[in-house]
This record gives C-alpha cells, structure tokens and sequence, in this order.
C-alpha cells in the first residue's frame, strides 16, 4: 500500500506521520503521527496510531537521536516495525521560508534545496533545521518523491501594502517584505471552511491561529490579504516566549544602551519574552490561567488586548467581517481567551454564546450574531500529507 510521510523538523523536535495514500485520489490516511522532542539532548518519542492508541511515550538514548538524521532514523524504525509493508513514496516536509517565489508547494531537487538555503538568513532559527529534516529524508529516500510546503506559500498573494515595509525599495528587492507565516495552518482552515460553511469561506473572515506561535489571518474568499506576522515570526501578537510587534526603537535603544549583542537581542526576543516575559512565570497559557498572580493576569490581558486591536485593523483591512475562527492549542482549548477576546465586540456586530463557547462548539456565537464565530481544530500535517499525494500524482 502507498504511503508519504510527513516530517516537521524544528530546532530540537521533529514531528512525522505516516499516511496511507489509497488510490490517490481520496483525502490521505493517517495511521501513525507521532514526535521526537529534545534531540540533542533528553531525546523523548511520543506516537500514536489513528484511532489514539499509544505506539511509543518514552526517553530514547540520547546517542540514538543526537541530530535529525538520528531522530528520523529511529522514527523509521518505529513505523517499520508497525507498518512493514508501508511503500513510503512521497515525503512531504514542512519548510518554514519559501522566499519570494514560492506561493505553492515544490518538489524538492538539489537545485530548490541550494536555493532554500540561500533563504537561512531570513528564519535562522528555523530553515536550517528544516532543511536538516530535509537532507535527511533525501539520503534515507533517494527514490521516492519529496515535497517542501512552506508557512509562507498562503500569504504570497498579499496586495502590496501588505506585503512591503517604508524602507527604500531596494530592501524590498532584497527580500524585506512582509512574508506571513502559520500558511499550513491557514490553508487547512481555509479548506475546511469551503467544507462546512461555504457561504463564510467565500466572505472576509479573520483566522486567530493561537498557539505557542500565534499569528492572525484576514482572508477574503478563502485567501490571505493580511497577517499580523511580517518579515519574520517575531511580528504581530505576543506569544510563548515571542515578543511579536515591538518598535524597532527598542532594538536600536537594547543596541546603543544596553549594549546588547545581537545573538543577546534575538535570544531576548525569540526566547524570553511575551507570555514568559510579561509573567515571569512560564509560556503555557494553561499555568497562566491557573496561576493567581497579577503578573500571569497582566500576561493574559496583554495577550488579549493584542489579539482585539490586530482584529479591529484587519477588519478594516477587508473592509468589514463575516466570521471569526479560532484555531491553534490556545484557539482550540481555551474558553477563557475565546470569552476575553469577543467580549464588548457588539460594534462590530459579534456576539459570543457563553454555554456553547463553555461546551466548545464548533459555533460559539450566538444566533442573532452577524459575525459568526468558530472554533475549528487544525491540522498542519494533513495540509503536507495532501501535497505529498498531489506531487506524487503528477510526478510519481
Ligand atoms: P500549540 O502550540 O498550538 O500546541 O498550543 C500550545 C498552547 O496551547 C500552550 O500555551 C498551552 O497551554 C495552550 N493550551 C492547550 N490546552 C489548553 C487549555 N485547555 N486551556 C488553555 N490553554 C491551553
């Protein structure tokens, strides 16, 4: 039976799954997702298969997963041995940078795989791993098809307004632009959308993928217009440790005064800051909500100011709004957040249902509600599994 495997290198983790692909024609199966945490150092796999059933939850031996090249190994080893007769013949990778070009999944040569790493600069704390995931997959797979999907692909039709920054032009020819990220995530809200409320996903919708990362989408019939991330994944909304907008100021201010070195600034900005910043006490918004100090409540509050006034401007920005979606670990689970974030939003015609948000519907807003609010889970990994099928189709 056909498969593809999806991969989703980070810096110390690496996710996979494994889809049965049947005819080809179909939505792909998953039967085994599953990740590879702390590589590097206290490597851990968690998998399980498709009904939930646990394949693996331990530590591995930190010289079987010392790199990506290892963790990948052994998660092969794992799928060998509960899918042996799995034909892996796409492999489909997650890709955080596509650069300017790429606004569709590509089928990765030797030549796109230069030309990715040529995009380092630009998301150094997440290309080069990717692409680490990537030369890995290549040397384990040299005969089967593989795939690069990249965060940025959904956002490269933005107007232009969107899509610059008021520096002199040549910056903009360079590569300073106004990416976008979180495209896997939005594509498969997007998609859903056109499933279960065609009427909204041909209207302007906003997408709050809130996670450990968290970035807003405005769509207009099921495409990118704006997002609140920019050049980089540091823009936009405070998340886990992330500081998202900040006034370029105060990097020149952490430079000048602080003396402040720029391995200093990125680590303050990537790894210090938003939640865990404003808190002091940790990135995950379930020990906020639990914990009774002013500071976890400050965070919080901040978290949801951000969230409100980035929802006001890309409402102006499609010039009005049908529906709301919540997505992401914090957008899927929190009921809090959802109720701080729609609270008082009546002048933009949104009306939060208080039980069905408690019970977690897929709905919360209220029936007389003119904007529609919903809480769609997402899944990044099918979005890669479908392009895996897709290039396996065409080239396979
Ligand atoms: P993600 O990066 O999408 O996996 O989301 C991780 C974030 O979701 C963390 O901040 C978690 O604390 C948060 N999260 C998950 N479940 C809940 C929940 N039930 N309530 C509040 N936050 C949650």
């Amino acid at each position: 039976m056909v498969h593809a495997l999806t991969l989703n290198a980070g810096s110390s983790s690496l996710k996979f799954g494994l889809f049965e692909l049947g005819d080809g024609r179909g939505d792909p199966t998953p039967r085994i997702l599953g990740e590879i945490d702390r590589i590097g150092s206290q490597p851990h796999m968690r998998a399980t298969r498709e009904d939930g059933s646990v394949l693996s939850d331990a530590p591995l031996p930190a010289e079987d997963a010392a790199d990506h090249a290892g963790a990948l190994a052994r998660a092969l080893d794992l799928i060998a041995r509960e899918r042996p007769h799995a034909q892996l013949r796409a492999v489909g990778h997650r890709v955080v940078h596509g650069g300017p070009e790429h606004a569709a999944p590509a089928r990765l040569t030797p030549e796109v795989l230069a030309d990715l790493a040529t995009l380092e600069p630009l998301a150094p704390l997440h290309q080069p791993h990717n692409l680490a995931g990537v030369r890995a997959a290549l040397a384990a797979f040299p005969d089967a098809v593989q795939v690069a999907c990249f965060d940025t692909a959904f956002h490269r039709h933005h107007p232009w307004v969107n899509d610059t920054f008021a520096l002199p032009r040549a910056y903009y020819d360079k590569g300073v632009r106004r990416y976008g990220f979180h495209g896997l995530s939005y594509d498969y809200i997007s998609g859903r959308l056109a499933e279960i409320a065609p009427h909204l996903h041909s209207g302007r919708v906003i997408v709050a993928h809130l996670g450990n990362g968290a970035s807003m989408c405005g769509m207009i019939g099921g495409r990118s217009i704006a997002s609140t991330m920019g050049f980089s994944a540091l823009d936009g909304l405070p998340m886990g440790t992330r500081s998202g907008q900040l006034d370029p100021g105060v990097v020149l201010y952490l430079m000048e005064q602080e003396g402040m070195s720029v391995a200093e600034i990125s680590d303050l900005l990537y790894r210090k800051s938003g939640l865990l910043g404003l808190s002091g006490l940790s990135n995950d918004m379930r020990r906020l909500e639990e914990a009774d100090t002013d500071a976890a409540r400050e965070a919080i509050a901040y978290f949801v100011f951000r969230i409100r006034r980035e929802l006001g401007a890309l409402a102006a920005a499609l010039g009005g709004l049908d529906a709301l979606v919540f997505c992401g670990g914090i957008g899927e689970n929190s009921v809090l957040i959802r109720h701080k974030v729609c609270e008082g939003m009546g002048w933009i015609g949104l009306e939060l249902d208080d039980a069905r948000n408690a019970r977690g519907e897929t709905l919360v807003s209220t029936d007389l509600s003119r904007v529609r609010v919903l809480v769609i889970p997402t899944d990044e990994e099918i979005v890669i599994a479908r392009a895996a099928r897709d290039m396996l189709g065409r080239v396979g």
